[in-house]
């Protein structure tokens, strides 16, 4: 096994000129939960992106599990890796957007089991039943037969939670899961969030919400302009911030 589920290394990523992350090294541990917190245009999203292989990296190297994200290394050379090995890599990895992306035709259940059907090839009443339990887990036993348009954004997010949870990932991406939803609802997604936490995920969360990064986060990653600033224990980075970049930040939201 190795040492970090997630390692980072010197991580580039540029669209056109425009140079977006610039030499990121992150590492994540296993059941670990780290923030990334940070101005608006820093990179955060296109940092999860890589991660999830929904963008491709301009330099460095990702590994998750000490497998390269989307290159093979053979014999001291990189090849791409083919569409089928890099959606093998991904289905270990969910990830929950700022908007819930539910299929607006099928129900909460409905949503929860297509991929393990489609992409895990796991039986329909197998599905049916861990779905079930997943939507309990996210308080959303009485909800199954809803579709998205009949649920508030907070259980949609839930379902959406439910529905990454579904294929069993061994890391949880979040981009700024709550900032979509009306505030009388942030709560119930954080509190899904934190016994995710607590049962032991490994979460890598893009997020606002400051006193979640404090109660959860077993470390904190402020970046700014493409570039970690500061890193650290909640408390450290957040009470006791070294960098003037991370006051300025901090001040502005609080
Ligand atoms: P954050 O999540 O911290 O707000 P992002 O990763 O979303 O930051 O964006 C960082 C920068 O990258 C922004 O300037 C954004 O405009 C730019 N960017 C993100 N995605 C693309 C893209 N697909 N094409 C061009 N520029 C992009």
């Amino acid at each position: 096994m190795a040492d970090h589920l997630v390692e980072a290394v010197n991580v580039t990523k540029a669209f056109g000129h425009h140079e977006v992350l610039k030499g990121i090294d992150l590492t994540v541990d296993r059941g670990e939960v780290v923030c990334l917190l940070g101005p608006s245009g820093s990179g955060k999203t296109t940092f999860l992106r890589l991660i999830n292989q929904m963008e491709t990296l301009t330099g460095g190297r990702i590994r998750v599990d000490g497998e390269l994200i989307g290159f093979k290394e053979v014999k001291g050379r990189l090849h791409v890796r083919r569409d089928a090995d890099i959606a093998r890599q991904r289905a270990r990895i969910g990830m929950v957007f700022q908007r819930f992306n539910l299929f607006p035709h099928k129900t909460a259940l409905q949503n929860v089991i297509e991929a393990p059907i489609t992409v895990r090839r796991k039986s329909r009443a197998a599905a049916t039943a861990q779905a079930r339990t997943l939507l309990e887990t996210v308080g959303l036993a009485d909800r199954a037969d809803y579709y998205p348009a009949q649920l508030s954004g907070g259980q949609q997010q839930r379902v959406a939670i439910a529905r990454a949870l579904a294929m069993e990932p061994e890391l949880m991406l979040f981009d700024e899961p709550t900032s979509a939803l009306d505030p009388e609802l942030v709560g119930e997604v954080l509190t899904a969030m934190r016994d995710l936490a607590a049962h032991g995920m490994t979460m890598i969360v893009v997020t606002h919400e400051m006193t979640f990064a404090r109660e959860v986060a077993d470390r904190v990653v402020f970046m700014d302009d493409g570039v970690v600033v500061e890193a650290g224990a909640p408390d450290e980075v957040l009470l006791h911030p070294q960098e003037e970049r991370t006051r300025t930040f901090l001040r502005r939201v609080r």
